[in-house]
């Protein structure tokens, strides 16, 4: 994803370009290396200011186009990310899209939110939902034309908590044949693993709280469109809707994007490894990470992704006991939700009442971080030998 230009600074790696994130400092002697952090509201105005020109922070704001011009690029768009108050209001940005009366089809096992907010969708404005196995590449293709071509396709791959890898640029094309747009929550995966516009997609949003800021002390989103006209539309409705976010959360998310490609790197070997360790303990049922070869998504991911990510699937023996127990008895893992933090973190989803009831009861999502991959598979090791074994 180089990009051809005379700028050497137009060229560079993603792992170079999260590193420069932060711009092109002025160089003159004691100008600052950082971009600094604006928290005024308004900005000295008089007459009709000019295009670009500061007015008001709900429009724009300066400190957040570092971040937003990097994850632009990252995920190889024309225009630069927008950032929005959180991952969901980024969600709701790109699933105004849908007209009213239209169609959704979204993956089972989306985010749960994005599920709660599709239902919402259909009760407020007669959006017609339906749910796919997004892994089922012909069960997706028959839905996007039946009963009725579908408005939109929105695509989640790996799937959350459940781990199945869509094959996307085929259902891309099957959407666009309908005339469908493709959302794509890109969150699991990051621009640097996967990059949903190089398979077509029209939207792509993520949750900036999970890896992209990475030090779990920000709640955040972006959303972005390659498309100018559809761009256009969701930098309306933020401003519209208000679903800013505040600079200095877009700052520290770009403190946090500046260490990106390293934290990637480490926690998807890191996941890698454990689920390698994972599928031969004798206290454990079944493990599923992408990189392992007998994984379902193991082909997909391989062909379609830069990598597997970093969030495994563990359902130890002896049922949902059984994974509390494994829970309870971590010491360094911290039980928690969310994901993509440095620190290793786990859950067993189906606590909330509201987890789809296809997710096994005893399925733990972990959500491996950067840590000594030694000390957190002594601390699982300790934990599935406290657990019940089955009989
Ligand atoms: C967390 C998450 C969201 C929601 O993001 P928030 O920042 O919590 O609003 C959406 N999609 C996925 C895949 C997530 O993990």
């Amino acid at each position: 994803m180089r990009r051809v230009t005379s700028d050497p600074l137009d060229a560079l790696s993603p792992a170079t370009l999260v590193v420069v994130a932060a711009g092109r400092p002025d160089r003159a002697q004691g100008a600052p290396v950082n971009p600094p952090l604006v928290l005024s509201s308004t900005f000295v105005s008089q007459g009709v200011p000019g295009p670009g020109e500061p007015l008001y922070g709900r429009m724009d704001a300066a400190t957040w186009h570092p971040f937003e011009e990097t994850l632009g690029t990252l995920e190889g768009s024309t225009h630069p990310a927008l950032v929005f108050g959180s991952g969901m209001a980024a969600i709701a940005a790109a699933l105004s899209l849908v007209p009213p009366g239209g169609r959704l089809v979204l993956p089972r096992h989306a985010y749960q939110v994005t599920l709660g907010y599709a239902q919402d969708l259909r009760d407020r404005l007669g959006i017609d939902v339906t749910l796919v196995d997004i892994d089922d590449t012909s069960a997706v293709v028959g839905a996007l034309s039946e009963p009725r071509p579908a408005s939109m396709l929105w695509v989640e791959t790996p799937t959350n908590p459940m781990l199945e890898v869509a094959d996307l640029p085929a259902l891309v094309d099957a959407a666009h044949a309908v005339g469908a747009l493709v959302g794509v929550d890109n969150t699991f995966a990051t621009p640097l693993v996967q990059r949903p516009f190089e398979h077509g997609a029209d939207v792509v949003v993520h949750s900036v709280t999970k890896y992209l800021a990475g030090h779990t002390d920000v709640v955040l989103g972006a959303a972005l469109a390659d498309d100018d006209a559809l761009h256009a539309r969701l930098h309306a409705y933020r401003t519209l809707h208000g679903s800013i976010a505040g600079p200095f959360e877009v700052w520290l998310a770009l403190r946090g994007l500046r260490t990106l490609a390293l934290r990637v790197e480490r926690a998807q070997s890191n996941a890698a490894e454990l689920a390698r360790r994972l599928s031969t303990h004798p206290a454990v049922a079944e493990v599923r990470h992408p990189s392992l070869p007998s994984d379902p998504g193991h082909e997909r991911a391989t062909r379609l992704m830069d990598g597997f990510g970093a969030i495994v699937g563990l359902r130890p023996h002896g049922g949902p006991d059984a994974a509390d127990a494994v829970v309870a008895a971590l010491r360094l893992w911290v039980p928690a939700t969310s994901l993509g933090g440095v620190e290793s973190t786990l859950e067993r989803r189906r606590r909330f009442a509201t987890e789809s009831v296809t997710v096994p009861e005893d399925l733990l999502r972990m959500s491996v971080g950067i840590e000594d991959v030694e000390d957190l598979w002594n601390d699982l090791a300790q934990a599935l030998a406290a657990a019940p074994r089955p009989l």
